[in-house]
């Protein structure tokens, strides 16, 4: 991109500012960390890093160079990965010692998107009506380009941390698979991101009609465990049909599923999130949600049929995703298979979840076979340094909203980092209106204003954990305190 046309972007994306009124100085960072912090987002998102079409190899030495250009020494640069197009990189900011790392993660690979699925080119950061629009605005580049933009900054303050800074900013996280950055990293270089506990994506700022209703901070969530649906039988020609079809059998057991749910409940987490909503609640949910909070089956009904996230919340969920079957026009199909894919709450295992499906599709020749080698992860424990830096950073930008500990629907990479012993807290500072979450889906935004305040928060968050306060010194001799769900 030419300087003219660059220098005319950043013009139009004043002027996009000034009018629309959108970004308010007070909850943001100085101007010129604003700027920087938009100028590496938009690097991340027009650079394409789709899990099986692109790489993230050039977003981490994007990253890279500008962190040698700042004055990072090479040895306290890392990049690779498991293969050439999937790098990750690390850097690591050192502090006196006194306390173990914090690793600040994120992952910069991105869902695929087709050009053709949008409004607009999705490799674009495109800023409109107050929204930056773009692959990977939200999950999860938003977060990548912020911890490296703050790192940054604290590296030209001088700042002086009680313990070291990592940033990771991670491949294959979306695809999972052989290439993981996570996975990788744990296998292979742990001693680069060992840390006394982490800070990912996963946790969020809600917010309905306009208003936020809480931070969330994310201490546990979902497990996938894929299944195939399968329907095998001897075929045969079209045009002497049979009663016994693979497709009608298989179509059978699927009209089965779209009418089962999995029971209602609460674990600790949840339960202590839906008392929280409660109190935030304004509306006629209300009172079920504090229902819900003490265990009540009839409002968990009317709670989940009213929101599909309070639904996902409050049972473990199964869908069919993918559908195949038949091998020929004019021929009785032989093979009719369906992908199921599940979200399974951590206190429920893979056993009980195929056990269940098997009952539900009620069809021995339907064959229900596990994908995989699933896992449940821990919850990490609720660090009251943790929860005390979150509630202050939040009380400080937005007054009066809560610090709401979730369980999320989705999987992250948390999951690898909580099994591996590194407690992980999803928390970004970023808000989204909670009926409208385009993660993974078209048109992805994230609103111009939350962005920049996402960066201040995350930027006096990471601080206040990086040094020792007596808060944190508590923490630290008192060790663990409740791990909810573990089992
Ligand atoms: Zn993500």
């Amino acid at each position: 991109m030419s300087t003219m046309k660059k220098s005319h972007l950043f013009y139009l994306t004043l002027i996009v500012l000034l009018d629309f009124g959108r970004v308010s100085a007070q909850t943001t960072r100085p101007d010129a960390e604003r700027k920087l912090a938009h100028d590496i987002y938009k690097e991340f998102v027009e650079i394409q890093s789709g899990f099986t079409t692109g790489a993230t190899t050039p977003v981490a030495e994007a990253a890279a160079a500008r962190l040698r250009a700042a004055g990072f020494p090479e040895s306290d640069i890392f990049v690779g990965g498991a293969v050439p197009k999937k790098s990750n990189i690390v850097v690591r900011y050192h502090g006196t010692g006194a306390l173990k790392p914090v690793l600040l993660l994120a992952h910069i690979d991105v869902v695929e998107a087709k050009r053709e699925d949008w409004s607009m080119d999705p490799f674009q950061l495109n800023e409109r009506d107050g929204f930056f629009y773009g692959r990977g605005t939200g999950d999860d580049k938003a977060q990548a380009a912020l911890w490296i933009a703050n790192l940054l900054q604290y590296k030209k303050e001088g700042f002086k941390p009680d313990r070291d800074i990592i940033v990771a900013l991670t491949a294959d996280e979306e695809g999972g698979g052989p290439y993981n950055g996570v996975a990788w990293l744990l296998k292979n270089h742990r001693d680069l991101i060992d840390s006394e506990f982490a800070l990912n994506e996963g946790g969020w700022g809600e917010s309905a009609g306009g208003k936020k209703i809480s931070n969330d901070l994310q201490v546990s969530e979902k497990y996938v465990v894929n299944f195939r649906l399968e329907v095998r039988n001897k075929g045969g020609h079209s045009s002497m049909p049979v009663a016994d079809n693979a497709i009608y059998r298989l179509a059978a057991a699927l009209q089965r599923l779209s009418n089962f749910g999995f029971p209602l409940k609460t674990n600790e987490v949840t339960a202590a999130y839906f008392q929280q909503m409660a109190k935030i609640e304004s509306g006629p949910m209300k009172e079920d949600l504090a229902r819900v909070g003490k265990g009540s089956q009839e409002a968990m009904q009317r709670v989940a049929a009213a929101s599909p996230a309070w639904n996902a919340t409050l049972r473990t969920t199964c869908v069919a995703t993918l559908l195949e079957g038949g091998h020929a026009m004019n021929a009785l199909p032989q093979l009719a298979t369906a992908t199921v894919n599940c979200r399974v709450l951590p206190e429920d295992s893979v056993e009980y979840v195929q056990t269940t499906l098997r009952k539900v599709v009620a069809d021995d020749q339907v064959e229900v076979k596990l994908l995989g080698e699933p896992a449940p992860g821990p919850a990490s424990a609720q660090r009251p340094d943790v929860l005390a830096a979150v509630s202050r950073a939040t009380e400080a930008l937005w007054p009066g909203v809560p610090v709401v500990p979730i369980m999320v629907m989705g999987a992250t990479d948390g999951k690898a980092l909580r099994i591996a012993g590194i407690p992980t807290y999803g928390v970004q500072g970023i808000f989204f209106d909670r009926d409208d979450i385009r993660f993974h889906g078209r048109d992805e935004r994230v609103a111009v204003q939350s962005f920049y305040e996402g960066q201040a928060f995350l930027y006096d968050l990471v601080k206040t954990l990086s040094k020792t306060t007596p808060v944190a010194q508590a923490a630290a001799h008192n060790g663990r305190f409740y791990s909810p769900q573990q089992n």
